[in-house]
């Protein structure tokens, strides 16, 4: 019997990316299965009950949806960040849960250039900022979208630091940019700070006081990668103290009223997740999940696999 895939995405792709990922599943003699907008979760247990793979988004994977999904062989979360599947719950039903890296980095590391101009030039309150060219900006994670963040940095004549304890040094010079050992170091060195750290044990709260502590004057926050990093309490803290420090996100913290009610001129968040949101992210990301799901099929190809 031909595999059934089912896209499950209660914010839906683009109409684009929907025809190019049935052109693949189609192609490889598949069938596929929409599911989009919905609101209820029994509608996605229902509709995962009977297909052998799944590609989502930000939609939320946990026990109930693997203990429904009696066929599903894999998932994969069309996009770099899989914190909303529950990898052990993968694991036991036998899933192999995969994501896409590498697809929406282009247009997230674009979004920190936005973000960052729309912060230096004081959210376009009409008053005189600064620039980006000489300034040294300090990458805290050299992964994709790091990687794509440093290419764009260089155009902008800005002198490129980056800290990735699972990178060697010469990994990262060789691509023009200067490794540094530690994040202190990181934080020290550089006024404007991306970051692009995955939320992982280690890395949660870990932008906290101390580390902010390190930044020169008139220093810059950066964070497209995910809220739970920063520590929200901590850096409130260091804001009221350090009031030439400005913050903008893509990720909403949960203390956002506070930060706006505080810090309303040197504090900006998007108002919903925008770093992947292109059309060409979109369209990417969801074209290579449905090329990952048949190659798994047709040739056992695990290569992003991301669970045990
Ligand atoms: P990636 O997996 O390609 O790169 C992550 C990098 O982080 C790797 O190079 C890894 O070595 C490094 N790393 C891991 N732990 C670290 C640590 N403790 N200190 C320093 N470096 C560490 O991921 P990516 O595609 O570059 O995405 C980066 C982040 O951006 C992720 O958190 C992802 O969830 C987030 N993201 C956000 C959006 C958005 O819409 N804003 C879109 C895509 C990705």
């Amino acid at each position: 019997m031909s595999k059934r895939v089912l896209i499950a995405t209660d914010k839906p792709f683009a109409a684009e990316a929907v025809k190019g990922i049935r052109n693949v599943i189609e192609k490889a003699g598949y069938e596929l299965v929409l599911l989009e907008k919905y609101t209820e979760k029994q509608q996605l247990l229902d509709a995962v009950a009977d297909v052998d793979a799944a590609i989502i988004r930000s939609d939320i994977f946990d026990k109930d949806v693997f203990a429904a999904g009696k066929q599903l062989k894999i998932v994969v979360r069309a996009g770099a960040g899989y914190d909303n599947i529950d990898l052990d719950a993968a694991t036991s039903h036998g899933v192999c849960a995969m994501n896409t890296p590498g697809q929406n980095a282009n247009a997230v590391a674009e979004l920190v250039f936005g973000l960052a101009v729309y912060a230096i030039r004081n959210f376009y309150n009409g008053t005189s900022g600064t620039e980006l060219l000489g300034k040294k900006l300090g990458i805290h994670a050299y992964g994709n979208v790091g990687r794509n963040v440093a290419r764009i940095a260089k155009g902008f004549g800005m002198d490129v630091y980056a800290f990735d304890p699972f990178l060697s040094a010469e990994a990262i010079e060789k691509e023009g940019v200067k490794a540094v050992k530690t994040v202190e170091e990181l934080y020290t060195t550089c006024q404007y700070v991306s970051l692009h750290i995955p939320a992982t044990a280690e890395t949660k709260n870990s932008i906290n006081y101390d580390l902010l502590s390190k930044l020169p004057k008139k220093a810059l926050l950066l964070n497209t990668a995910r809220k739970e990093v920063i520590n929200e309490v901590e850096i409130v803290k260091f804001m009221e103290e350090r009031t030439d420090f400005k913050y903008v996100t893509d990720i909403k913290p949960g203390n956002h009223d506070e930060l706006v009610a505080k810090f309303a001129d040197r504090y900006f968040s998007t108002p919903k997740k925008m770093g992947a949101q292109t059309s060409e992210a979109n369209t990417n990301a969801g074209i290579a999940a449905a090329n990952q799901i048949v190659d798994f099929f047709e040739n056992g190809n695990e290569r992003f696999k991301v669970n045990k």
